[in-house]
């Protein structure tokens, strides 16, 4: 059956799209080449999209007394606020299409928990915070699952994240009305979550048992929000053995001795190090049952998403392990693909292997 791509909301500077408000952008290679080709992104620009124009005077965000205002730099008076607030709600149908939101770190209006707040008497930074359009994102739909660039270029969280993205987008398309499908989806996320702690299965348990017979929208709601919050905190390597090894044993995944024997085997090479979790999944992938259950612990998001992943991460880790002069080489060549939209980053990157 044709399943529908994964669609993903992100910051438009990290596209090489030059919106910022001095004409430049932001390119970042997994967003911009590795999910750009393999998911659905829907760009947004914020300050763009409020008609601030490009280039335009920076803003930024200002505490006074118990209020946080986003400003012009230039001009106080002058507030983008009520604008950036009331642009989430003009998004809305959008926004509530994607299945996870990618933010420009550290923006007035798009980062997530990074955002200096000055003080606006002596103009020092007193503590950090979110961007005024993220965080109405966030408020709108608190489910949603969201990260920023600079996190995402991490292996773990950029798998946590995809991880997230799917459970959530099965939860999208599921129908709450049928309680066979939602006691599925349910089962599911507790595999996910014993990954990270049994504790964190009996709160859902509860929260899923006590909300069973009444199936309104907020008990809905606060179910998913509740799980990915859960699903935020990152599993240890011994975590996904535990979860895999409860999907292979569980019967949910039709499998013959001889394969459950295999993918056992797989998962003690993993837990013992001698193999990493992209190359484990890669494997499952690869079994000959894989096709019989999918978004499940072992084939968690798309193949095509996981293989391109791989080769960001291997090349970002062979371009870390460079000399200082060769990796000074190779940033000044990605500058210059950088600078123009980033359309020749796929073969710098192929070059830069070659040092
Ligand atoms: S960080 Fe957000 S507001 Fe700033 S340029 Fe990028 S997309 Fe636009």
């Amino acid at each position: 059956m044709f399943e529908p791509k994964i669609k993903i909301g992100v910051s438009f500077c990290l596209l090489g799209e030059r919106v910022r408000y001095d004409g430049s952008h932001k390119f970042d290679r997994l967003v911009a080449d590795v999910l750009a080709s393999t998911v659905e992104l829907l760009p947004i620009c914020p300050e763009a999209e409020i008609g601030m124009g490009v280039p335009r005077p920076p803003i930024h965000l200002v505490r006074n007394g118990d209020e946080v205002e986003a400003v012009s730099v230039e001009n106080k008076f002058e507030e983008f606020m009520h604008s950036l607030q009331s642009l989430a709600n003009a998004r809305k149908h959008d926004l509530i299409s994607l299945s996870g939101y990618i933010f420009k770190s550290k923006s007035p209006s798009c980062g997530l928990t990074d955002v200096p707040i000055i003080e606006l008497k002596s103009q020092k930074v007193m503590n950090l915070g979110s961007g005024v359009y993220a965080n109405s994102v966030r408020e709108m739909v608190p489910a949603l699952p969201v990260e920023d660039e600079l996190r995402l270029n991490n292996w773990d969280k950029f798998h946590n994240f995809m991880e997230r993205v799917q459970l959530f987008k099965a939860w999208q398309s599921l129908d709450k009305g049928n309680s066979h499908d939602k006691a599925k989806f349910h089962q599911n996320g507790c595999i996910h979550l014993l990954a990270r702690s049994r504790r964190f299965v009996n709160e859902l348990n509860n929260l899923f048992l006590s909300q069973e017979s009444q199936n309104t929208s907020t008990s809905n709601r606060n179910y998913i929000v509740q799980l990915m919050h859960l699903l935020s905190e990152i599993p240890s390597r011994s975590g996904h053995a535990r979860a895999m090894r409860s999907e292979v044993c569980s019967g949910t995944i039709q499998l013959s001795s001889n394969e459950k024997e295999i993918a056992l085997q797989q998962i003690d090479l993993y837990e013992n190090r001698e193999i990493k979790l992209g190359q484990l999944l890669v494997r499952f992938y690869e079994s000959p049952w894989h096709n019989r259950k999918t978004s499940n612990y072992l084939n968690p998001y798309p193949r095509d998403v996981l293989l391109s992943a791989m080769q960001h991460f291997n090349d970002r880790h062979q371009i870390l392990n460079l000399s200082k002069e060769k990796r000074s080489n190779f940033e000044s060549v990605n500058y210059w693909a950088q600078s123009t939209n980033g359309l020749y980053t796929n073969s710098i990157f192929r070059r830069s292997n070659s040092y």
